[in-house]
């Protein structure tokens, strides 16, 4: 594959009208990746060349790893809607959306594993998963194809070659009140650590890793270990606590908070050993 004047040259080619116009300057610095939640990958090109609809994609990638292009790279797509990614909010004209054909989460019902749609798939197409964000109830999903996931990663090098982009998303990040593509079928972070060479995507505006972080959920829950199963060590973190970080795992990072303030001196001890 290569990029010519922000088109793929051996892609299929299907304008949409649903876009916003040229990226400002240093844009796009971000990909975000998704799921169709279709059968078929005409099922949503159809939909993103849908005015009504009023969303778009740069690409769609195929089942068989066919990639057809909705909007040039230079161009806005609106993949993204409300959403929030570091200190920025509504990622559309800071992102380039690239759309993977798969149905999502599957309910199980007897051997077989039916979509929102009503499709059915067998259990060699499924993999049982908990999502990354911890109120996604559902543990079914539709695997994605090897084609699938060697030509999305070629697409995100090409894209890094070409544009500033710094971060890889996926769109249940930026969104995770509603979103829960690509799902946890989709092997996001290796993605990341591969070509952007990061397996920790919280960073500062430089783009370091921060030593010093502020909660901006207005209640954290804070974990004995790196999982939801994991018990709570205290009561949940309120939205503005600072916490310094002291080293991640996955998704997770090991933090530890200090407060400072006056307590009586009848309800405090000596440290055992200490005078
Ligand atoms: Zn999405």
């Amino acid at each position: 594959m290569r990029i010519i004047k922000h088109k793929l040259e051996k892609a299929l080619y299907r304008p949409t009208p649903n876009h916003g116009g040229t990226f400002a300057k240093k844009r796009p610095d971000t990909i975000v990746i998704h799921y169709t939640a279709t059968a078929t990958a005409r099922q949503a090109v159809d939909a993103l060349s849908n005015l009504r609809v009023k969303a778009s994609a740069h690409v769609v990638i195929d089942r068989d790893g066919t990639v057809t292009q909705l909007l040039p790279f230079d161009t806005v797509a609106w993949h993204a809607g409300e959403s929030r990614h570091l200190e920025r909010t509504r990622l559309n004209k800071y992102s380039i959306g690239i759309e993977i054909v798969n149905a999502g989460w599957l309910r199980k019902s007897g051997e077989i594993f039916l979509a929102q749609s009503g499709r059915e798939y067998t259990r060699e197409e499924v993999i049982y998963a908990v999502h990354r964000n911890s109120d996604v109830p559902y543990v079914y999903w539709h695997k994605y194809t090897e084609e699938q996931l060697r030509v999305t990663e070629e697409l995100c090098a090409l894209l890094i070659g070409a544009y500033p982009v710094k971060w890889i998303v996926g769109h249940e990040e930026i969104a995770p009140e509603r979103k829960q593509d690509p799902g946890p079928a989709f092997p996001l972070d290796d993605l990341r650590r591969r070509l952007l060479g990061v397996d920790f995507d919280l960073k500062d505006d430089k783009g370091a890793t921060p030593r010093v972080a502020v909660v901006t959920a207005g209640r954290l829950n804070i974990r004995g270990g790196p999982s939801i199963k994991a018990g709570r060590v205290a009561r949940p973190l309120p939205r503005g606590q600072q916490v310094e970080i002291l080293r991640h795992k996955g998704n997770w990072v090991e933090v530890e908070t200090r407060i400072r303030g006056w307590v009586h001196k009848d309800y405090i001890s000596p440290k055992k050993g200490e005078t």
